[in-house]
């Protein structure tokens, strides 16, 4: 029997892993991508001899991308070394306050009892509940797909859900053991990562901090290019085609059947369309309107998570007071949220995140010198004119020269800033957001967007629009998820 043609629209982590596995259980397959090469939003560019990491930067949840290749037989460490970074980061609360979060929660102790009073018992009661939750999310709720209301109506689900605490924020979770300012901002910053803020994300992601504090924060040496190189090589072993540089255009639909993908470069047929494109740029610019699941309203009531002011960086020299992963909070952390969600602008304070993969891995940068990506959340739909990234890179490294009490600027010898208008124009992401939808309780599980149109029979999406959501282990969860449903269809 002929094997089934799928066409999956994007190389991001939810179309190269969903392409392997579908390819594992005999589809035909061909990855369909705009740029000219694999990982999406985790794509690298080189630039006199640093390498970058466009996007994501921590390799949080090992298990999920384990439990993974350990469908195909194979083990992460088949394509990449994994190791696990100690300080998992540094924190900043001023030019005076820094503190080293530890791998070993142990060694966090006393750093927590300095930051509050009994800090470390608080922390870590909140930090077994996390883990709780963490427990019941995997075996319950993130490996389960929610098509209908009544997928929610079992008894043992809505007991669990409960426990999961859906129906308070993480923000209320934290003041309930009783944690104040700086832990607060510990367990809050995960939130970024999820695209939310600690008011918006319910309680059930204080799972985040348990990945985070208890299971770890890794890196794949060579950089986070490494898993998309993976699972291409992965995919081809299993006769996955991957055409680059080739940008969708339209999907063509028959008798509400999906027929064609339109591309730049010439036509593809496919009995099963699969986007891992951004679901609103699949659905207003490939679609015809008639057949689109969502309506303009339905995007415009979106809650869309941050775009991100990012500047990569090339420097001449070392820095001392840095480690892989550091973290600055400032004063105004709630004012900085409020910019994002509530009143979206431009942040006059901020806090940021600087990633410095070269203290890691020599081969990001030049032996002697410094490879910093800049990180700033900042609201998702902004006016981005080149004026305004002048303004916020000035405040970023004025700031960080201060806070190190290291100078930077004279030693520059890459600049690159990215923000809302590449994002648009690298990712087609929608108001040039960096994570997606935003995990609110209205946004989450069922609530996310559809894995199969309402109005196109052989058309799925994959991704982080998709349950479970935002964040690499997310899309290789998401992979078992999407091909389970097209192969219950299709098989
Ligand atoms: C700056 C940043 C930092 C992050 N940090 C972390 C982190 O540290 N840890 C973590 O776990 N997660 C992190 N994330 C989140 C994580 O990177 C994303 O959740 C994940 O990469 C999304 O994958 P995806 O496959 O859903 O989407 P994408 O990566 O966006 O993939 C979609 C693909 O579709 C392609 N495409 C779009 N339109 C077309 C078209 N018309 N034709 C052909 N191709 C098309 C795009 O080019 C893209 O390659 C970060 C994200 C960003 C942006």
């Amino acid at each position: 029997m002929q094997k089934k043609k799928v066409i999956v629209i994007g190389a991001g982590f939810g179309g190269l892993t969903t392409a392997a596995l579908l390819a594992r259980n005999g589809f035909n397959v061909t990855v369909i991508e705009k740029n000219s090469m694999p990982g999406g939003r985790a794509i690298v560019y080189k630039e006199k001899g640093f390498v970058f990491d466009m996007g994501p930067s921590w390799y949080l949840m090992p298990e999920a991308m384990e439990r993974y290749f350990n469908l195909f037989d194979k083990s992460a460490r088949d394509f990449y070394k994994l190791v696990r970074l100690d300080p998992s980061y540094r924190v900043f609360y001023g030019k005076k306050e820094q503190y080293d979060i530890k791998a070993g929660l142990k060694d966090n102790f006393n750093t927590f009892n300095l930051m509050q009073k009994d800090g470390a018992g608080k922390l870590k009661r909140y930090l077994d509940q996390a883990e709780y939750q963490y427990d019941i999310a995997v075996k319950k709720f993130l490996y389960r797909d929610y098509t209908s209301f009544f997928d929610f109506m079992d008894r043992d689900l809505i007991r669990d859900g409960l426990k999961l605490k859906i129906f308070y924020n993480v923000d209320k979770m934290a003041d309930r053991f009783g944690l104040e300012d700086k832990l607060k901002k510990i367990i809050g910053y995960t939130m970024v990562f999820i695209g939310g803020s600690p008011k918006n994300t319910p309680a059930l992601y204080s799972l985040m901090t348990h990945i985070d504090l208890n299971l770890g924060v890794w890196y794949p040496m060579g950089g986070m290019g490494e898993i998309p190189k993976a699972l291409e090589k992965l995919g081809k072993a299993l006769g996955v085609t991957y055409l680059y540089d080739h940008n969708v255009i339209k999907i063509t639909v028959e008798n509400r059947m999906a027929k064609n993908v339109i591309t730049d470069k010439g036509t593809f047929p496919g009995d099963i369309i699969l986007s891992n494109a951004d679901y609103h740029h699949t659905e207003t610019k490939l679609l015809e309107k008639r057949y689109r699941t969502y309506s303009d309203g339905y995007w415009k009531r979106k809650v869309i998570s941050p775009s991100s002011f990012i500047i990569y960086m090339g420097l001449s020299k070392k820095l001392k007071n840095l480690v892989h992963h550091n973290l600055y909070f400032h004063n105004n952390w709630d004012e900085h949220f409020q910019t994002i969600f509530d009143k979206p602008q431009w942040p006059d304070k901020f806090s940021y995140y600087i990633s410095c993969p070269s203290k890691t891995d020599p081969s990001v940068a030049p032996r002697g010198k410094e490879n910093l990506f800049f990180l700033v959340p900042v609201a998702a739909g902004l006016v981005d004119t080149d004026e305004i990234r002048e303004k916020v890179y000035e405040k970023v490294i004025s700031h960080f020269e201060d806070l190190i009490g290291e100078k930077v600027s004279d030693s520059i010898i890459h600049r690159r800033i990215f923000s809302h208008r590449d994002f648009i124009g690298l990712y087609h992401s929608y108001k040039g957001s960096a994570f997606s939808l935003a995990h609110t309780l209205l946004q989450t599980a069922l609530f996310r967007c559809a894995r199969k149109s309402k109005k196109v029979k052989n058309l799925y999406f994959t991704g982080q629009y998709t349950h479970p959501g935002v964040g690499v282990p997310m899309n290789f969860i998401t992979a078992e998820l999407t091909a389970k449903s097209i192969i219950e269809d299709f098989s």
